[in-house]
């Protein structure tokens, strides 16, 4: 058994530790009290972000479900209905809190198997409103797509769901907790692949490697209502700076990262396929930094998970058919070998 003893954890990418280097420039970081506006990391990150994503403004805050609920918040006002993916992390994974705090309900449309809403499907439960049905108000999509296997969405999508967003009078949000993925793997700047969006939102608690904190883009406007509510649900921080940093550093250094880790997530993939067609199979179609990894029939995804974790491997059981195994920033190419490895012994 080789490298029996060491873990190889591709549960997710957000269990990633901050390296040595990240700490140090958090020990090293300048800050001030962000609640008044005085922490400069903070300031500075969230200039980079806005300037990134090419909108006015950013908002530093805690997790990609605060970002979330925040973005919903400010563009609803507790009205309407949003249009979102059954599969959507919002609904699925973020404890319902758009319905919760946000009081508006929602359309679950399916996804197709590249991550998008079709087109003729948010057209089917659109709506202007009249006094029985809630008027449609938002479209929230997610990129990448994180059930669907990590899938990138295209320019050319955002574009057509602009179109049928203004015909209906709906704000677009994206849950952008991976879009750096979407953008490396597209080779499109970032500001250009959110270019339709009103707002957008970022992890850098997953590919990007920092410990804690999510982005929100956006209009000033807009981003002035989720600064205001982000005190109101506890979110306000003071010497944030020191976290801040660790998303600076995460930022400076994505660009070399995060294609690395999709250099690495397609050798697995490809492998995979390679050595076992019968058994196993994964879609490379737009994928990023996920291999889903999908059962065919020797193998239950229960069992893939068990035999994986015999080995010293870590994957996530996502359904009865799919294990994810998540490449990030503390997997390198000898990881990668032994997973292979193991999939050949399997
Ligand atoms: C992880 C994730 C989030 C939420 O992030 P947290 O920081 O864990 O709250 C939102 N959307 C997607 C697609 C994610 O993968």
């Amino acid at each position: 058994m080789l490298n029996s003893k060491k873990i190889v954890d591709l549960r997710s990418d957000t269990i990633t530790k901050p390296c040595q280097a990240m700490r140090q420039r958090m020990a090293e970081a300048e800050v001030g009290d962000d609640v008044y506006g005085e922490d400069p990391t903070v300031n500075e990150l969230e200039e980079k972000c806005a300037k990134l994503f090419g909108k006015e403004a950013a908002l530093f805050v805690t997790s990609g479900t605060m970002a979330n609920l925040l973005s919903i918040l400010a563009h609803t006002r507790g009205y309407g209905r949003i249009i979102m993916g059954a599969d959507a992390h919002i609904q699925k994974w973020e404890g319902g809190g758009y319905a919760r705090f946000g009081h508006v309900s929602a359309a679950l449309v399916e996804q197709e198997k590249d991550g998008t809403i079709s087109i003729e499907k948010i057209r089917k439960v659109a709506c202007h409103g009249d006094f029985e049905v809630p008027q449609t108000t938002l479209i929230c999509l997610e990129n990448t797509h994180n059930f669907t296997g990590g899938k990138a969405l295209t320019r050319a999508y955002m574009k057509e769901v602009r179109k049928v967003a203004d015909e209906f009078g709906m704000k677009i949000h994206v849950d952008g907790a991976r879009i750096y993925n979407a953008a490396v793997k597209l080779n499109v700047p970032i500001k250009e692949l959110v270019a339709e969006a009103d707002s957008v939102t970022m992890c850098f608690s997953k590919g990007l490697g920092a410990p804690v904190g999510s982005a929100i883009m956006g209009s000033k406007d807009f981003i002035d209502r989720a600064r205001y509510d982000r005190k109101a649900l506890g979110g306000g921080w003071r010497q944030a700076g020191v976290l801040a940093s660790a998303a600076l550093y995460g930022l400076e250094n994505a660009p070399k990262t995060i294609s690395e880790d999709h250099r690495r997530a397609e050798h697995l993939a490809t492998k995979i396929n390679e050595l076992k067609p019968d058994d196993f199979h994964v879609d490379l179609d737009g994928m990023t930094n996920m291999v889903m990894v999908e059962c065919l029939g020797r193998f239950t995804s229960i069992q893939l998970e068990k035999e994986l974790e015999k080995n010293g491997i870590l994957s996530f059981m996502y359904d009865e058919k799919r294990v994810r195994l998540v490449v990030h920033r503390c997997i390198d190419d000898e990881d990668i070998e032994h997973v292979i490895e193991v999939f050949r012994q399997l």
